[in-house]
């Protein structure tokens, strides 16, 4: 039985760009005050509970992880009523233990992109959420609780996720540095998405995918094309399963702190937002500062 008012979001990754067996399918084409979103959200209930998917990279894979439209992919999934936002992503694997087709319920981040908005608030707008603990732990715990045993797959229940600019892969002296940070696994897009999904007030979870084991160990034949295609397959049917099990369990109560991630986080004194700044800002405001007129 789905829980009165929520709706679970997915934002799918290289390799998922569709989700097949959604019930009363329809094709929402969203503008956003930050322009449309990577491609169509496609929206439908599954198992009873309201779904919208996104394929992040657009269907055909066109966006670079660089040029993701971030801000409005969050916007839009919000707009569409979304509470709980699932990210499918595929990663490189940092560490022995974490095997290529494995899962990681990643509960920390490191940012090293370079050139993306990081940020809804702009143009006289300030404000600063807490993401100390970026992803959202209720929601982490329920998928860390069902996804092994729907999947068949290794799940970890945490793991540092370094995202890096891209596209191209890291260097084998980077891949070591972040080992030497404790990072687990490697990806491109995990930031700002993760930023704008507090900001959002979201409960934002990951499915970190492991596809390879990066460029770090050197005694593996280097990340090979066909290999990683394979492993993105089985990926996707892992993901596909971990999200099922997480809809016919009930999408979980609210308790963490997401829900309020904005609350006293507005640093602006709302009467000084100029009115085009408050009017851009659009339901990510809507709580916290008054509409203006027009
Ligand atoms: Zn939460």
């Amino acid at each position: 039985m789905a829980d009165e008012g929520f709706m679970l979001g997915v934002i799918g990754g290289s390799g998922l760009y569709d989700f097949a067996d959604l019930t009363g399918e329809r094709v929402e084409a969203v503008e956003t005050p930050y322009g449309a979103p990577s491609d169509a959200v496609v929206v439908g209930a599954l198992h009873g509970v309201p779904v919208a998917f996104l394929p992040r990279h657009g269907r055909g894979h066109r966006h670079s992880p660089t040029d993701l439209p971030y801000r409005a992919n969050v916007y839009a999934l919000k707009a569409l009523g979304v509470t709980h936002l699932v990210s499918v992503s595929a990663v490189g694997s940092l560490r022995e233990h974490i095997h290529p087709r494995s899962v990681v319920l990643t509960d920390q981040l490191i940012d090293r992109t370079l050139t993306r908005p990081r940020s809804f608030f702009e143009g006289g707008a300030v404000a600063h959420v807490g993401i100390g603990d970026p992803f959202c732990p209720t929601l982490r715990a329920t998928l860390h609780g069902l996804a092994g045993d729907a999947s068949g797959a290794e799940v970890h229940a945490a793991g540092t996720y370094v995202c890096i600019e891209g596209p191209q892969f890291s260097t084998r002296a980077e891949s070591a540095l972040y080992r030497s940070w404790g990072a687990s696994v490697i990806g491109m897009t995990a930031m700002p998405e993760a930023r704008l999904a507090r900001e959002a007030e979201l409960c934002y979870a990951m499915l970190a995918m492991v596809t390879d084991y990066d460029v770090w160990q050197e005694d593996e034949a280097d990340v090979s094309v066909e290999l990683v295609t394979a492993n993105l397959e089985a990926n996707v049917a892992t993901a596909r399963a971990a999200i099922r099990a997480l809809v016919r369990a009930a999408l979980p109560a609210r308790t963490c702190g997401c829900k309020d991630a904005l609350r006293g986080a507005i640093t602006t004194d709302p009467a000084r937002i100029p009115d085009e700044t408050r009017r851009k800002l659009g339901i990510i405001g809507d709580r916290y500062l008054p509409p203006v007129a027009g």
